[in-house]
């Protein structure tokens, strides 16, 4: 699917408990299309009274469904039912993606909708697969683990990449025997609800998937804060991340994941092979999806000899981009999520500039032909580890570059205060490349290339701010169990 006509898709609105649609609303707010700036349906706010109903609904289903108590390959086969669905229900899914989020039609089509049902079928995989494990003891005793779910799951979403966010979480929750009430952003609400109905479709017994509706302040807030939440699982920004985990602390020590914002720096070196294709990664890493990706390659640190030569490229590649509405055909420019998100990211480049950073291309909004928030790739040199466009996590297309001589001068520019999620390494250099594997304080050091595979096994998390534990990968699942410790003697 390349293109759709937004007044063709149908959009409903509400939250989904119990396996039902409630359309409860004591408040709502506009829902806005980032591509054209134009509000498109609303969205309930829910209060502490219709998150309690989610939140009862689940561990009622908990409780009574059978759920956590499924055979694990029972479990498995119909997570997998599940991912059959939501791959059959691209045609509806990826508008739905589309129209209100960044994701242009053609990735959300090829990309976020398949890779949100591999998401649910690599991890239904899981279900009868780690079940604990025997315990070296003396011999006198049996000693084991039992992996079991937490109960009623509170999982978070940000808007950036609705369905692939909320999945990481959704899947694993399931397959481990978990209920999840899930509150996907109120910017981005309407995709989750229908995979919501189509949990329904594939067996999911009604209560076990849940989602409410609403701010962070109100239903975010509320959400975390229930005594029936046992565990809560969020991504999103690390000011919201730190609110979270007061909140779970003061409302009885709940176990939480956290994934966080970033800064992550590129570090290439002269020797890297392929300049040209190093240049098109750097670009890709920081103009996908405009920027607003928590990984985002957003500080490219290289080495003197080829930094002209290296800036010059990227921006030949950001040239390239051609800014568009995300139901429009060829769109590789997608908008910025808001225009008070658009004029943050003019501020702090104004600011940089402000203080001596040269914008070497960009820096200005994109001409485009819906009236939505879109910003051109921009380039930053001449900044210091102190430019505020250094220190921030902007979450728009906006590239730093500092240069350096030798390693230990990489090494030390690539330290964030703040921020650990991710970084690139470009060398021929193979011990190099593995001291710095080692030396980079990063929860994920990508070598030779910037991003994911479509592979899920490679856990993701961050360092430092950036997070708390992981999401993907064996380690993303055990997030979602608790193991209970069983010692038997055997003498009785
Ligand atoms: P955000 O923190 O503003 O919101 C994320 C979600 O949290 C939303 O659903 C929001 O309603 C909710 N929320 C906000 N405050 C809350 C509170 N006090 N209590 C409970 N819920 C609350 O983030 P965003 O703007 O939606 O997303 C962008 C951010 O997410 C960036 O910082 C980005 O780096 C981060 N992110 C991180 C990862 C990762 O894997 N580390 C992935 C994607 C995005």
């Amino acid at each position: 699917m390349d293109q759709f006509e937004p007044s063709s898709v149908a959009i409903r609105s509400g939250h989904f408990i119990g396996g039902e649609w409630i359309d409860q609303r004591t408040a709502q707010r506009d829902v806005v299309r980032p591509s054209d700036g134009a509000a498109y349906a609303s969205v309930p706010i829910a209060d502490a009274q219709t998150v309690d109903r989610a939140v009862d609904n689940a561990s009622r289903a908990y409780r009574e469904s059978g759920w956590p108590r499924m055979a694990p390959r029972e479990r498995a086969r119909v997570l997998r039912r599940f991912a059959e669905l939501i791959a059959a229900d691209a045609g509806t899914l990826a508008p739905l993606e589309a129209i209100g989020s960044t994701r242009p039609i053609r990735e959300a089509y090829t990309w976020d909708v398949p890779f949100t049902s591999e998401g649910i079928r690599f991890y239904a995989e899981f279900a009868d697969k780690v079940g604990g494990e025997l315990v070296a003891t003396d011999h006198d005793h049996l000693g084991m683990t039992i992996a079991e779910p937490y109960g009623v799951v509170a999982a978070i979403a940000p808007w950036n990449f609705p369905l692939v966010m909320a999945s990481w979480k959704i899947g694993p929750a399931l397959a481990a025997g978990n209920a999840v009430v899930v509150k996907p952003s109120e910017m981005t609400p309407f995709s989750v609800l229908r995979l919501a109905e189509l949990a329904i479709e594939a067996g999911i017994p009604a209560g076990i998937f849940n989602v409410v509706q609403g701010d962070g302040a109100t239903t975010g807030d509320a959400l975390v804060r229930h005594p029936g939440i046992a565990k809560v699982t969020f991504t999103g920004s690390t000011r919201a991340g730190a609110q979270i985990m007061a909140a779970c602390a003061e409302s009885g020590t709940k176990p939480l994941t956290l994934e966080l914002g970033g800064k992550s720096p590129q570090l290439v070196f002269a020797d890297a092979p392929k300049i040209d294709e190093v240049a098109h990664r750097i670009a890709r890493a920081i103009s996908s999806n405009a920027g607003q990706v928590c990984v985002a390659g957003s500080r490219l640190l290289v080495q003197r000899a080829v930094a002209e030569e290296l800036v010059e490229r990227i921006g030949q590649a950001f040239a390239a981009l051609r800014a568009g509405a995300t139901w429009a055909a060829g769109t590789t420019l997608p908008p910025i999520v808001s225009e008070a998100q658009a004029a943050r990211i003019e501020a702090i480049v104004e600011r940089s500039a402000a203080q001596g950073a040269v914008v070497r291309c960009g820096g200005r909004r994109a001409d485009a032909a819906v009236p939505g928030a879109f910003y051109l790739p921009t380039i930053l040199t001449d900044v210091t580890p102190q430019t505020e466009a250094v220190r921030a996590e902007i979450f728009g297309p906006v590239l730093t570059v500092q240069t350096f001589e030798t390693e230990e001068e990489a090494l030390a520019l690539a330290s964030h205060p703040d921020y650990g999620l991710a970084a690139g390494v470009h060398t021929a250099d193979i011990g190099r490349a593995l001291r710095l594997v080692r030396a980079l304080e990063a929860g994920t050091v990508w070598v030779n290339r910037y991003g994911r595979t479509n592979d899920f096994a490679m856990p993701t998390g961050g360092y430092k701010r950036s997070g708390i534990g992981k999401d993907l990968g064996r380690l993303g699942y055990e997030a979602h169990l608790r193991f209970k410790s069983v010692l038997i003697d055997t003498r009785s």
